[in-house]
């Protein structure tokens, strides 16, 4: 019997290929080239930086947690600076990002279905999946009614070759133009700019899927990793992303780095920005410590054996007791919850009553903390 033939690889997408391949090859040998033999003024480094991070920002805060997850609001204002900038980082237009990306959550890591799975390898995840016509990088317009609706992301689409071409070309001759240094900035802050914001975005689908810890759920490969961060405009915390993606952080502590969030945050201070979403710190330290008590549990019986000089039975008992704790904290927080709701639907509540139900809030949360640095000295014990 004849072994079944091997289904023909999807034909090469020779636009995406010729556009990454060329803005590859003169980034690494015609930019040190010119730098070498003629030399790069601080206005083309300037202008490269500040394009590289508007860039990768429009596509942060506007292609992703904007029109991907709607996890905010934005004035048409701030959604055109989004628009213009995003279309100039060359990653297609928001409909057809968002339409793949809300895809990416929806599948993650099922090979046929998510457009960039990491189950198909780091190359794949990274630029591969761009570069031929995979069944499972077809766009599902069904996916993104909502945006089609938004004539800024319509009118993108629409003209988005002729913007994205003309922005990555008129732009910075324009700036080198302006500086006396026509090739100088059109090097830096053309091509240079275009493939380092194309492969710092590329990381967070896949190096973010690859090195890094899982906090918060591991029913999916997404990762957190604060260097990546550094890189990705905060994108790097992608493991709380893949499981909080309604909320419009990626980085939730203060110092994480994380400008998108920062940016977001600035501009609901002076009303462009609105409708911030977060997710409760309940279910946040809810999900750390669920996963906790995993790894903890796993960690115990692996090393029940090899552990001499740990008294095993010991700490078994003691992750018993704070799984208990646990759990009464939660039921602690629902029933607290569900007074509150209840008394402020039927009444209006005096403001001692609604400080007192704050100071309790934050007590179990404080509790729910706590026990996360217990269980993090507990597993340290099993490691
Ligand atoms: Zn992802
Ligand atoms: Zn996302």
């Amino acid at each position: 019997m004849n072994a079944p033939a091997a289904a023909p690889r999807p034909r090469l997408l020779w636009a995406n290929v010729l556009m990454f391949a060329l803005t590859f090859a003169a980034a690494v040998v015609v930019v040190p080239w010119y730098g070498f033999a003629v030399g790069y003024s601080g206005a083309a480094w300037a202008w490269f930086a500040i394009l590289l991070y508007a860039n990768g920002l429009a596509i942060t805060g506007g292609y992703h947690r904007l029109w991907s997850h709607r996890t905010y609001d934005a004035h048409w204002s701030v959604r055109l600076v989004y628009m213009i900038l995003g279309a100039m980082a060359l990653q297609n237009s928001i409909l057809v990002w968002a339409a793949g990306h809300r895809d990416h959550h929806k599948y993650t890591d099922d090979n046929d279905r998510d457009p960039y799975s990491a189950g198909r390898g780091l190359w794949f995840s990274h630029i591969g999946w761009m570069l031929r016509r995979y069944p499972s990088g077809e766009p599902n317009f069904d996916n993104v009614r909502d945006l089609q609706k938004d004539p800024l992301v319509a009118f993108q689409h629409r003209y988005y070759y002729v913007l994205a071409i003309g922005l990555n070309v008129l732009v910075p001759l324009a700036l080198g133009w302006l500086h006396g240094d026509l090739w100088g900035v059109f090097l830096l802050a053309g091509v240079l700019r275009l493939v380092v914001s194309h492969h710092f975005t590329f990381l967070i689908n896949s190096l973010a899927h690859f090195t890094g810890r899982q906090p918060y759920g591991d029913g999916h490969s997404a990762r957190d990793n604060g260097w990546l961060a550094f890189l990705t405009y905060g994108e790097g915390y992608h493991n709380f992303h893949h499981q909080f993606a309604h909320d419009f952080r990626n980085g939730i502590r203060w110092w994480h780095w994380d400008p998108s969030k920062w940016i977001i945050c600035a501009l609901s201070w002076v009303g462009l920005t609105s409708r911030l979403k977060r997710t409760p710190a309940v279910a946040i330290h809810r999900a750390r410590l669920a996963m906790q008590f995993r790894r903890v549990e796993a960690g115990l019986a692996r090393r029940s054996l090899s552990l001499p000089h740990v008294d095993v039975a010991e700490l078994r008992e003691r992750v018993r007791r704070e799984y208990a704790l646990f759990t009464a904290t939660l039921a602690e927080w629902s029933r607290l919850t569900d007074a509150w709701y209840a008394r402020t639907r039927a009444t209006v509540v005096a403001r001692w009553e609604k400080a007192s139900f704050h100071a309790e809030t934050r007590a179990l949360l404080y509790a729910l903390r706590m026990q996360h640095r217990r269980l993090e000295l507990l597993g340290a014990q099993l490691a």
